[in-house]
């Protein structure tokens, strides 16, 4: 097949969907990558002295049509994978990591960069270029490029180390998780678990040739074992096995892996000049250092610890006069809570769900997005899709002028994984004064529709959406001039800014009664319900608060001191934990074995900005419920300084410039009822 019949390696706006065929991704990506390769070595081989134009931006605008070819493809994967794709991807990976590791390595490519930094602050560069020029350079040094030779190899090694280890962190989770089975032949044993939960139960027996249920360690089976299993004993058996993952000193024991990891870290990050490898990641975090973290999670924790423990005490009291329970236990919690749950607030999700059919939910962001920023939505037909089920919408300001494509592709089906997510399929840059638009993607997995109803969500599916159309807002109203700045190209712990706010207006009646009206009858959702809603969202919230800043600190503990005088994995856990824990310790468990988002995934000294964001959300809603949740000045705000800027500037800069101040934690605080 000839190159030049490749639908990939045209000159193309919209995805050619209807074009290509699985056969033309790889020889895309080995072209694309050559034709990158030859940009870079235009930028490496020009013999006039570097410039910011001739090297940093030209970097920048370089490789685009492999990032084209790159996020068709990958958002396939993602959305409408087959095996074909997936032997595909496994075949690329390996090219672009190459090709990728080419050029950081590139020390020509760097000299450059860096002679242009050393002259960062005589080259009147605008205050997007400078962040351009800092993350270009960063990106470089931060993996070591300015390193002497021997401490250069001795990173590489640290980093091909961390990878092994990381990678055997988790397969011992895996190995742990699927070696246990709780299996049950007495039904007595399954009394008070739903009808649903015990098929699920009973199919996985079956699935293992055995008689009656089998409970595993994966959340769907464990979670409603915990929260409906009235056997206490039981719940004990499997509370235990779940926080002793890799915690029982045998071949899939992950101590030594969790001292092998921070050590590590923490000598990379000294190799680099840093003091921690905390320091070295909050670099580049709004947080931007350790102390300001531990300081943010305290502060927190203070607020939350007297609402936590009465919240704990009405739990213990309730389960003394169910059951006569007099200490309450972890593996009582769910259960309780559940049962507590239920009996002050009696909302389940039947109640709601006609209300939120999901074109009317569509239409209420779309309307929540018009009335904030003079967004309109018109559904076109005339644009490639990848599968049937996948909407197109044209979006324009207020002017009709373009603003975006964007794709919506709601509902489960084989071929898509599991969540909820936001992707582009083409970026948002300015090049040569051309504002090229972008193409933003939404994917969920709703409840379809059946032939009797229509899609009926969930609350927590309307949020869900909500959420993502707020990460999608963020994509399509971006206005930056170069490509990696661009969108939701921001610090980790901004990006959820925008998509959390968004969930706000689900909760406010002049949102709700634009579109939550009933399918049938057209109703409005009745007000005692919404306010059941939002009581029933700060539930416990101080006990979860607790939880979270929990395994914020113990992350900060693990990676924000010299490591390497720590031996006993529990006991330093515990210790981290400090006074956050309600519920007697129990020795067998561990928690930092089976931490995956820190040992094995990307959020060392990066778990506490879940609750970073959840500030950030909680006080810029504050500023629109101040001034009206559709004041159009606050709405102008937060696009001009926020959703349009991407990551431009130094995101603290870009919220006080909305906001007028930095963000405090009394809205959040208020919001989730721990202060009045
Ligand atoms: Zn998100």
């Amino acid at each position: 097949m000839s190159l030049t019949s490749n639908p990939l390696l045209q000159d193309f706006n919209e995805a050619p969907f209807n074009t290509i065929k699985d056969e033309h991704f790889k020889p895309a990506f080995i072209e694309a990558i050559q034709i990158n390769r030859n940009e870079i070595d235009a930028i490496t081989n020009n013999t006039e002295a570097p410039t910011f134009q001739n090297t940093i931006a030209a970097l920048d605008y370089s490789g685009q049509q492999l990032d084209r070819i790159s996020s068709v493809f990958f958002n396939l994967n993602s959305a409408e994978t087959s095996e074909a794709i997936q032997k595909i991807a496994q075949e690329v990976s390996p090219l672009l990591t190459a090709f990728s590791n080419d050029v950081t390595l590139n020390e020509t490519l760097f000299e450059r960069i860096k002679s242009i930094y050393a002259q960062k602050d005589d080259l009147d560069l605008s205050v997007e270029e400078k962040t351009l020029l800092e993350k270009k350079y960063k990106s470089f040094a931060r993996n070591g490029a300015n390193l002497p030779e021997n401490k250069k190899s001795r990173l590489r090694e640290i980093d091909t180390a961390l990878a092994k280890l990381k990678l055997s962190f988790g397969e011992n989770i895996l190995a742990e998780t699927n070696s246990y089975e709780l299996h049950l032949t007495n039904e007595e044993d399954l009394a008070g678990v739903p009808a649903s939960a015990k098929e699920a139960f009973a199919a996985e027996a079956a699935s293992r040739d055995k008689e009656g249920w089998v409970v595993t360690l994966d959340y769907p089976s464990y979670i409603p074992f915990m929260k409906y299993a009235d056997n206490r004993e039981l719940r004990k058996k499997l509370s235990l096995a779940f926080g002793s993952k890799a915690f029982k000193g045998n071949e899939y024991d992950n101590q030594k892996n969790v001292i092998e990891i921070v050590n590590l870290r923490h000598e990379r990050a000294q190799l680099l000049g840093y003091d921690t490898h905390a320091h070295f990641v909050l670099e580049e975090r709004m947080a931007q250092t350790p102390a300001k973290v531990k300081d943010f999670l305290n502060e927190l924790l203070e607020k939350a610890k007297p609402a936590a423990e009465r919240e704990f005490a009405q739990l213990e009291n309730f389960a003394k006069t169910q059951d006569g329970i007099d200490a309450l236990q972890k593996w009582d919690g769910s259960y309780y809570s559940e049962k507590l749950k239920k009996e002050l607030f009696n909302l389940d999700d039947e109640q709601l769900k006609p209300y939120f059919k999901l074109e009317n939910v569509i239409n209420g962001v779309f309307e929540v997005a018009t009335r904030l920023f003079g967004l309109q939505f018109e559904q076109v037909t005339n644009v490639d899709v990848y599968h049937k089920d996948v909407k197109t919408y044209r979006v324009t300001d207020v002017d009709g002028n373009y603003i975006s494509l964007f794709y919506a592709d709601f509902h489960p089906r084989k071929g898509k994984r599991g969540g909820a997510w936001m992707t582009s399929f083409k970026g948002q840059k300015i090049e040569n004064g051309v504002n090229e638009r972008p193409h933003i993607s939404n994917v969920c997995n709703f409840t379809p529709s059946t032939p009797s109803k229509p899609s009926l969500l969930t609350f927590n599916e309307v949020t869900t959406l909500f959420h993502e159309f707020g990460h999608g807002l963020h994509g399509m109203l971006a206005n930056t001039t170069y490509p990696s700045l661009s969108g939701t190209s921001v610090y980790w712990d901004f990006v959820e800014l925008p998509s959390q706010v968004l969930e706000n207006w689900c909760y406010e009646k002049e949102a709700l009664e634009l579109f939550a009206t009933h399918y049938e009858t057209g109703e409005v959702i009745p007000m005692e319900l919404v306010q059941k809603i939002k009581d029933a969202a700060t539930f416990q919230e101080g006990m979860q608060t607790l939880r979270q800043l929990s395994f914020g600190l113990l992350d900060m503990s693990w990676h924000g001191q010299d490591p390497s005088n720590i031996t006993d994995v529990k006991a330093f856990e515990k210790e981290a934990f400090g006074n956050t824990a309600l519920y007697p310790d129990t020795p067998e468990t561990c928690m930092s074995t089976a931490f995956a988002h820190i040992f094995q995934g990307g959020y060392s000294s990066g778990y506490y900005s879940y609750k970073w964001a959840e500030v950030l959300d909680a006080d810029a809603f504050e500023y629109f419920k101040e001034q009206g949740i559709f004041n159009k000045d606050v709405a102008t705000k937060f696009k001009d300084h926020v959703l349009s800027k991407g990551g431009t500037e130094d995101p603290m800069t870009l919220y006080k410039r909305f906001r007028g101040q930095e963000p405090k934690p009394e809205a959040l605080l208020k919001r989730a009822g721990l202060i009045d």
